[in-house]
């Protein structure tokens, strides 16, 4: 049996390697590759794709995944054996139910279209997106109907990011956490507004980047297994745990997107970074879901890289970096400038309080989408009318409105709503670690993330995908996905800055 178990763990490294030759592909398609490489771009990456899945979903994958029932059962329970057969089973049952060609198409279209966004947005020509976008959401309800029947058409695009996880689990955090999110903004408003003018300057590029590399490098960021480069949106992407890189979006003449932006990325990295080296080319040599994800990127770029202590200690470094445009502005005047609350109208930039409400609409949206009640081409209306009903707000053009992110583009619906999972769940993990290391603050005033690091390293990032993210959660805090402790967390912080 072991002989058995040994076959199925090398054809699932084949698979990773041709799935990491893939991500090679993309890294390069999203950073140096020139315009027009992206026809042929997307035949390499498609072929790559119907391979791996063709390999992955092979009569021999069935046969050794079968055989190998009774010996997951021999082992114990948490036993990294039982859980890789459990994680690849779950896996090859959803995989085994779309068809290749089906794969290789969605492949190419995401390809294509991720050129076309690129132009869109930058052109601001919903029209030049539509019909990739309309290929994608077919190509997406087309996935749906694979997995019928389900509860909801959106629950098997949201199982890929966030395994386990149902519509209605997320409807249900999302309507308490709206209702709390905009009484929480309402009181906000009726408070003096603070400043953060300061924030609009020139800043010169380079230095902006050589502070968010020395500010990620004190985090743990390890540059041996890692790079950075510039894209116009910012990801993080790894080809295993030795190789995991980050991109950074800089502007000349407003600080937040690259300071904030890099230490994000960062948060994914260390996570890749810290999964248990044992694991590589193996299905639980991955993340467990994106919701974990993001709660890492939200927990340093937010929790850290948003508070009192890490600027305590990193603000006179950046005052040296920036005197002319930062030697007037005082510790406290930054703090809250960074932290300003204010409805906006670009997800990236919005603050904490605002962050969900955007996700919120994406996901409505989506479903909309999904379900068919909703048009590709009637999107943008769509889009301005939500963003009015959600944050009071108009976008000037669809650039700042619909055609924003760029997840659509790569056939990524469902995703978002990970975003706001993993806000909440950087928060849980937050208390946690209140509890367990209670002079943080003092490390993180000291510039010292060493033992948050090794914790985070310990409780989450080691494990991979060996436990599925509610069975995480609750293993780390004692508690499944809550929005409880977010909502703590605001009404703390913003109650202190905006004294409410
Ligand atoms: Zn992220």
């Amino acid at each position: 049996m072991e002989e058995k178990f040994n076959l199925l763990k090398e054809i699932l490294a084949e698979v990773a390697d041709l799935q990491f030759a893939a991500a090679v592909l993309e890294w390069d398609q999203k950073t140096y590759m020139p315009p027009k490489g992206d026809q042929d771009r997307g035949y390499q990456m498609a072929t790559l794709h119907r391979l791996a899945h063709a390999r992955f979903t092979s009569d021999e994958v069935g046969r050794l995944i079968e055989d190998l029932q009774s010996y997951a059962a021999q082992q114990p329970l948490d036993s990294d054996e039982a859980r890789l057969i459990r994680v690849t089973t779950r896996e090859y049952m959803k995989n085994v139910k779309v068809p290749s060609d089906w794969v290789s198409n969605y492949s190419q279209a995401s390809a294509l279209a991720y050129s076309a966004w690129t132009e869109a947005r930058a052109n601001n020509s919903f029209p030049r997106f539509l019909p990739h976008l309309e290929r994608i959401v077919d190509l997406r309800r087309a996935y749906a109907g694979f997995f019928v029947p389900y509860d909801h058409i959106y629950d098997p695009l949201l199982d890929d990011y966030e395994p386990g996880m149902k519509t209605k689990d997320v409807m249900d955090i999302f309507s308490a956490l709206r209702l709390q999110q905009v009484a929480l903004l309402k009181n906000i408003a009726t408070r003096p507004q603070v400043s953060n003018s300061f924030l609009y300057q020139a800043f010169d590029e380079q230095k902006q980047w050589d502070f968010g590399v020395e500010v990620i490098t004190r985090f743990g960021y390890d540059w041996q297994r890692g790079r950075q480069d510039f894209s116009p949106h910012p990801f993080t992407t790894h080809f295993g745990p030795d190789d995991v890189r980050i991109t950074a979006r800089i502007l000349p003449d407003f600080l937040s997107p690259g300071i904030f932006g890099t230490m994000h990325e960062s948060g994914h990295a260390l996570y890749e970074q810290g999964i248990n080296p044992a694991q590589r080319r193996s299905p639980l040599g991955a993340a467990t879901s994106l919701g974990i994800h993001e709660s890492q990127s939200r927990l340093w770029e937010n929790l850290v890289g948003r508070s009192l202590p890490f600027w305590k200690h990193f603000y006179p470094r950046l005052q040296q970096t920036f005197p002319s445009q930062l030697a007037n502005v005082d510790l406290m005047t930054f703090y809250k400038g960074i932290n300003k609350v204010q409805p906006s109208l670009i997800r990236v930039e919005a603050d904490e309080a605002t962050y969900n409400l955007h996700i919120m609409l994406r996901m409505d949206l989506e479903i909309a989408l999904m379900e068919g009640s909703l048009q590709v081409k009637d999107l943008p209306d769509a889009w301005n009318t939500h963003m009015q009903e959600y944050l009071g707000l108009t976008p000037k053009d669809d650039s700042n409105g619909v055609l924003q992110d760029v997840h659509w583009s790569g056939g990524s619906i469902g995703y978002f709503t990970t975003y706001a999972l993993g806000n909440l769940i950087s928060v849980q993990f937050w208390e946690c670690i209140q509890k367990e290391i209670p002079d943080i603050t003092q490390q993180i005033e000291q510039g010292d993330f060493t033992k948050l690091l090794g914790w985070l390293r310990a409780k989450i990032h080691r494990h991979g995908a060996k436990y599925e993210p509610q069975e995480l959660v609750e293993h780390v805090t004692g508690s499944k996905i809550t929005p409880a402790p977010y909502m703590r967390y605001l009404e703390h912080k913003f109650g202190e800055i905006y004294e409410l």
